[in-house]
């Protein structure tokens, strides 16, 4: 008999775990509450004005370096030469500034970018190209952690403000002061500190659902069972061996469970099970805290455009500048022409204004930096709990919990990564790995 496995939740994690267990020959359920897969990285039907479009709960942004991410599109059927526009890394600012990295081998692509960078002085690039060559030597890596501003001391104040905090906030979706230098390091290492590829830009060209979560899901449901609309609401280790998975209906049996959930509901469920087996892993989980994204959509004229399809903006709260970035979305698919996507990132005085406050001083911003007209109609989608908060010394559980056959994956999963799509997709295939292992199955990578 085959083993069985339940992998709850379905976003990026949960599909990356029962892909890779489906592939190892487990039987397995994914199930999620939700009607629809993909989690916090999933298409959203929004209306602009009178007309409603596939767009996402909020912009993304991919890169180069989400290696696993790429090969796991691949898995499920989506080519990722036609799902993304991609572009070399390039932070570039309406009013000029620009860093853009060259596609040479590393470390030329960086020498080329700091060379070239436009708006810096001379003493700036200099500075710049110091602070990058400390951090090869010292392999991209602190110890003890620190808050990541601290890596930072003496850097010049205009280059932390017009690169490494946007970076950060684009990256970790928290400022560097609240930022644990390790995971920020680590980003920088497989990112700009690795080949150009991995630095480069991989800018959607449609909505995330048809990313991943569509084409997974219909792969998922010829060799596994999935279940939409089915919350799990309690685990229940059974007197012989394996786990009850509680639904709202009928309760299902498993061998193992592996929990792709945000980090709140994983802890409710391990919460759950009586004697209360993964008490320590439920205080680590608890202790997690989370970051919110807002996503400001705007609909133009069909006709305006951008130069390029995204900027970073100078981001000024006592301004009003909120703005940390935006994308034409125009740019990436037909059917959006017109439509940008305005991104503001992590806590910020934005959050005790009124949404129509936002979204006003957002319109203001674009147009003060690109001179568009006032849109012709908005919306705004906040996810209140978008990321965790890596902050420095973070402890987050491993894969392997404190009970046999239960699993954790997610962004509340122990890694070097900061709570992105490539994260979750890591921690998901940990999980699967650890299960696999565990129950002397081959492992993934002797396929
Ligand atoms: C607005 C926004 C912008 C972002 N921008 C970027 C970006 O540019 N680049 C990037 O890499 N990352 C970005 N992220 C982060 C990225 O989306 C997440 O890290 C990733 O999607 C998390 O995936 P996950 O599978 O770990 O968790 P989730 O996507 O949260 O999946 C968990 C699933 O569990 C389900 N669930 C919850 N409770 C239960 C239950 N009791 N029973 C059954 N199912 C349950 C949920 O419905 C959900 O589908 C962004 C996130 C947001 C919200």
């Amino acid at each position: 008999m085959s083993t069985r496995a339940i992998v709850v939740g379905a976003g990026w994690s949960g599909i990356a775990a029962a892909l890779a267990l489906v592939d190892a020959g487990v039987d397995v359920a994914l199930l999620d509450a939700a009607p629809q897969a993909g989690g916090r990285a999933r298409r959203v039907e929004v209306a602009l004005g009178d007309r409603r479009y596939a767009l996402d709960n909020g912009q993304h942004l991919l890169i180069g370096a989400y290696t696993e991410t790429l090969r796991l599109m691949r898995r499920a059927g989506v080519d990722p030469r036609r799902a993304f526009v991609r572009a070399s890394f390039a932070l570039r600012y309406p009013d000029g500034f620009l860093l853009r990295a060259a596609h040479w081998p590393a470390p030329l692509h960086l020498a080329a970018a700091l060379a070239s960078a436009r708006g810096c002085t001379l003493g700036e690039r200099m500075a710049l190209a110091v602070w990058v060559a400390s951090m090869q030597r010292m392999r991209w890596q602190v110890a003890p952690d620190r808050p990541a501003i601290e890596v930072f001391e003496g850097h010049p104040d205009r280059l932390v403000e017009r690169i490494w905090q946007p970076l950060c906030v684009a990256a970790l979706n928290v400022r560097l002061q609240q930022a644990s230098a390790a995971v920020f390091l680590a980003v920088l290492r497989d990112s700009l500190g690795a080949d150009a590829a991995a630095s480069d830009l991989l800018l959607p060209r449609g909505d995330l659902s048809g990313l991943l979560p569509d084409a997974a899901i219909d792969v998922l449901r010829i060799g596994a069972t999935v279940r939409l609309r089915t919350a799990v609401v309690g685990l229940r280790p059974p007197a012989a061996r394996g786990w009850r998975v509680e639904t709202r209906g009928e309760p299902l049996a498993a061998d193992a469970v592996v929990l792709a959930l945000p980090p709140a509901r994983a802890a409710d469920l391990l919460a759950s099970i009586e004697g209360a087996p993964c008490a320590e892993t439920v205080a680590l989980l608890r202790a997690i805290d989370t970051a919110p994204i807002a996503t400001v959509y705007l609909r133009y004229a069909e006709h305006v455009r951008m130069p390029h399809p995204v900027y970073a903006l100078r981001e000024d709260a006592a301004t009003e500048r909120y703005g940390q970035w935006v994308f034409d979305r125009g740019a990436l698919e037909e059917n959006c022409a017109g439509v940008f996507a305005v991104v503001v990132s992590a806590k910020g005085p934005h959050l005790d204004r009124d949404r129509h406050a936002v979204v006003a001083a957002v319109a203001r911003q674009l147009t003060a930096d690109f001179g568009l007209p006032a849109p012709l109609a908005t919306a705004m989608l906040t996810e209140k709990h978008a990321t965790i908060v890596p902050a420095p010394g973070l402890q987050r559980p491993p894969a392997r919990l404190d009970a046999p056959g239960l699993y954790l994956a997610g962004d509340a999963a122990a890694s070097p990564y900061p709570s992105t799509i490539e994260g979750s997709v890591r921690a998901g295939l940990a999980a699967a790995d650890a299960l696999l292992a565990d129950f002397g199955l081959p492992p993934r990578a002797a396929r």
